[in-house]
């Protein structure tokens, strides 16, 4: 089902509204809030929504390569070993994120490089155990960034926070 769309319409110099940029890849705004959800990173948290160009080439990258190699729920794409890989949990971290997702971030077990992708609060217990984590995770792999987490699995983790 592979869409091609053109990184080189994307300006690296200069950020995008979602309706900008399903109007110069020629997709569905639908589309491009998905990729939000999946891992595009946003400016700020704050309305409208804009996208930084340099991290929409990145994603259109990284969005290429991962429907050619899909992760598992622990793994990460790494742009160096160029397939996917785990992180090692020592570096591993979630950011909370609104909507129930949380950004996570670590150094691949390999190589070392920094990845990062979105994940739901959901699957952070199990993928923090299939890493090799003991429960309950600790707080420095936690960072919440002053969001309200909302139906999160771990809640009694930072109930002093
Ligand atoms: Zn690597």
């Amino acid at each position: 089902m592979g869409k091609n769309y053109n990184p080189s319409r994307v300006k690296i110099n200069r950020s995008y509204t979602v309706i900008e940029v399903s109007e110069i890849l020629e997709v569905h705004p639908k589309t491009v809030r998905n990729w939000i959800h999946a891992g595009l990173p946003l400016v700020d948290e704050k309305r409208p929504l804009l996208i930084d160009g340099v991290d929409l080439r990145i994603h259109l990258k990284r969005k290429r390569k991962a429907d050619m190699y899909p992760c598992k729920a622990h793994e990460m794409y790494c742009f160096k070993c160029r397939e996917p890989k785990s992180p090692c949990v020592e570096s591993l971290q979630f950011i909370a994120k609104p909507a129930g997702m949380a950004q996570m971030s670590g150094h691949c077990c390999e190589c070392g490089c920094h990845a990062n992708k979105y994940v739901s609060w959901r699957d952070v217990n199990q993928i923090w155990v299939e890493l090799g984590g003991k429960l309950p995770i600790a707080e420095k792999h936690l960072i919440l960034m002053g969001q309200a987490l909302l139906n999160c699995p771990l809640a009694e983790v930072f109930d002093h926070e």
